[in-house]
């Protein structure tokens, strides 16, 4: 019986959504309090959430190497064991001297699309002055940075608004919409009003939870900067997608969140 359920929400999901679905934050590897995902369990997941490709990178890695070399080769590795599933972006501390240099080899001789950034984790500043060498990088790449923006513990949309003002090319995907150790409408609405008054920055949706939040999302900046993403392992794919379904959009703008945007952003 338990089979028969599994299948059946499968279903469901495709019955909901027929349309192509991209998912813009997976974690692959082993963090510090040992929670872990391989490359296997996530393709598993994909299948029954009828996920077509995801974009991986490490997590806050128990052994990440220098400035994550170790992490970035091994993101690279599973990629390219499953081009067709995976898009790989790399992770550093752009507080390492090697950061800069790690992110170019990342981009240059591993073929990384993106890079991932945690301003918590890392215990960085995303405007303070020793991430612009990174920052400036990753323009000269063309390649977008995936921030972290949690609400609760240090408010990051303001500093990602600084960010996006003085690299306009770059761009700025933030991760969870402003939301994550504990989600709050306030802190949505912050990185919507960032996104508002900065055409560069995007707004991923994994561990938002707040369909309200997420239709308002659209509302207020259009179809074009919305992009879904699950945080898997620390969140499920399943609910991440019933979460945009209930949202009432378009088929137009969910085809737009859940594929067309991140495959533009990437191209
Ligand atoms: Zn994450």
């Amino acid at each position: 019986m338990a089979t028969r359920f599994k299948t059946g929400s499968a279903h469901r999901s495709r019955l909901l959504y027929n349309g192509a679905i991209i998912d813009a934050h997976n974690h692959i590897g082993m963090d510090l309090e040992g929670v872990t995902q391989l490359p296997q369990s996530l393709l598993r997941k994909m299948e029954q959430s009828h996920v077509q490709k995801c974009i991986i990178f490490p997590f806050n890695e128990i052994k990440p190497g220098k400035a994550f070399s170790t992490a970035n080769d091994y993101i690279a590795k599973v990629v390219a064991a499953h081009p067709e599933k995976f898009i790989g972006f790399a992770r550093t501390d752009p507080q390492h001297p090697l950061a800069v240099d790690e992110v170019r080899r990342a981009v240059k001789q591993l073929g990384l699309k993106g890079l991932k950034l945690h301003p918590r984790s890392q215990m960085f500043n995303p405007s303070d002055e020793q991430t612009l060498p990174l920052l400036e990088a990753c323009v000269g790449l063309r390649v977008p940075i995936l921030f972290h923006s949690g609400y609760a513990y240090d408010p990051i949309p303001p500093m990602i608004a600084q960010v996006a003002q003085s690299f306009p090319e770059l761009s700025i995907i933030m991760g969870h919409m402003g939301c994550s150790e504990v989600c709050t409408p306030t802190g949505v609405e912050e990185a919507i009003q960032v996104a508002r008054g900065n055409d560069n920055v995007y707004l991923e949706t994994s561990r938002v939870m707040l369909t309200s939040c997420i239709a308002k999302a659209v509302q207020v900046i259009g179809d074009t900067r919305v992009l879904f993403g699950s945080d898997t392992p620390y969140g499920s794919q399943l609910d991440e997608i019933a979460t945009i379904l209930r949202t009432g959009l378009s088929e137009t703008s969910l085809s737009r969140v859940f594929s067309e945007n991140i495959m533009e952003l990437l191209r």
